[in-house]
């Protein structure tokens, strides 16, 4: 039996960020079932940070965690991000949506303009032309194209660096309460601890229900990416990521050679290894064959990965009302890596007991917004 004041179940985003933190306060154990970290959704993830999606408080998250993100390039940190404009577009129908989203980048003070169609056709000539295609946009210069792999194993690098382990193939089989903690049986050995986080994102009602603690209700969703070829002779590198106002579709530039495409498909799924599904992959080619003159002759490659939610879409991260110990860490949804610091700050305040920080609660971040047991109250 191995003991440590923190167990942390995952190596995740959600996992590791926290754990990183938690590190500088005990003995911090991360046990993952995979045999690296970062196999599931944040290994699949498309890595950018914008305004474009989440509700108020997804978005103070954000905007909380992109100066940590785009740290000055003194720090290594540096390198976590780069900027990278969002284009987000709307036809003639989603104007007041368009309309909207400008009020929210003002709202953060986002270095950003409000564009005409033809503008942003100068930008991304493939797009086609008209209010049908695009009537008008918004071009956000604070967006940033984030390396989540160095994320991850910058994390991982602060967690060794303050005494803390990841423990790789070590897939949690059943948990138990020891004396004040918990007691877990994993498929290398026994672990013990106080404190057991549950970061293990699409699987976190599962390992809830394997600690007999009310699980959330969190709903994995699928999401999927195709890569394709850039237009012959198209220096697309400078491409800001184009997103719709709404349903529809986003693209990216990745590397040189290609363009990443995602339907913003939100799938039901068990928690699983998660693979693209052929309907999602037609929907997104037509999508941008629609919208662009972009040809998409040949999938370079496609996948998917589950974005976890609870049922108000807002992350889960505090004690659980019915069992001592046990901290929730999961529902980061669509927006993991770029709340990640803001949320491993405030996951380390709550599992430390810490007094809230007045500059959150000044922006409305109260422990509340998180807490496990919003649900059961409200039932
Ligand atoms: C296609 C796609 C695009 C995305 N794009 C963005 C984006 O642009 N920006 C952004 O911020 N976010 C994005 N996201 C969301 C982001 O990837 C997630 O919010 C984030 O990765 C969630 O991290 P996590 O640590 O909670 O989950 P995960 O990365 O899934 O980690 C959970 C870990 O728990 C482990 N685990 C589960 N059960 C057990 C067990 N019994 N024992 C041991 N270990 C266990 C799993 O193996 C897994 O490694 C995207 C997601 C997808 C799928």
């Amino acid at each position: 039996m191995r003991s440590a004041d923190f167990l942390v179940i995952g190596a995740g985003i959600a996992g590791l960020s926290l754990a990183a933190r938690l590190a500088q306060h005990g003995v911090v154990i991360v046990l993952e079932a995979e045999d690296a970290p970062g196999y599931h959704a944040s290994g699949r993830s498309v890595a950018f940070a914008h305004f474009g999606l989440g509700e108020k408080v997804v978005r103070t998250l954000t905007a909380l965690s992109l100066a940590d993100l785009s740290a000055d390039p003194v720090d290594d940190r540096a390198r976590y991000a780069r900027p990278h404009r969002a284009l987000h577009i709307a036809r003639t129908d989603q104007v007041a949506a368009l309309d909207a989203l400008d009020e929210v980048h003002k709202g953060f003070g986002c270095d950003c303009e409000r564009i005409t169609g033809e503008e942003a056709r100068a930008l991304i000539p493939a797009l086609k032309a008209g209010p049908d295609f695009v009537a008008e946009a918004l071009l956000d210069h604070g967006a940033l194209k984030l390396d989540t792999d160095a994320m991850l194993q910058g994390n991982l690098r602060d967690l060794r660096a303050r005494g803390g382990e990841l423990v790789c193939g070590a897939m949690v089989q059943s948990i138990s309460r020891r004396g004040k903690g918990w007691g877990l049986q994993t498929t290398v050995g026994n672990f013990a601890a106080p404190v057991l986080v549950n970061a293990s994102g699409a699987w976190a009602d599962e390992i809830a229900q394997m600690a007999r603690v009310t699980p959330i209700g969190i709903e994995p969703r699928r999401r999927t990416v195709i890569a394709f070829a850039s237009p012959e002779g198209t220096k697309t590198t400078d491409w800001p990521f184009v997103k719709t106002v709404g349903e529809g579709f986003y693209f990216l530039p990745e590397g040189t050679t290609q363009l990443l495409a995602s339907p913003q498909d939100e799938g039901e799924s068990e928690p699983c290894d998660a693979a693209p599904e052929e309907i999602d992959i037609a929907t997104i080619a037509h999508r941008i064959e629609e919208a662009t003159d972009l040809k998409i002759e040949r999938i370079a490659h496609s996948w998917a990965g589950l974005r976890s939610f609870a049922p108000d879409e807002l992350p889960v991260v505090g004690f659980a009302p019915d069992a001592p110990g046990f901290f929730w860490c999961a529902g980061q949804g669509g927006y993991g890596f770029q709340t990640s610091p803001a949320l491993a700050h405030i996951g380390e305040i709550l599992a430390l007991g810490r007094e809230w920080p007045s500059d959150l609660k000044e922006r409305g971040i109260t422990p509340a917004l998180f807490a496990p047991g919003r649900f059961s109250r409200a039932t």
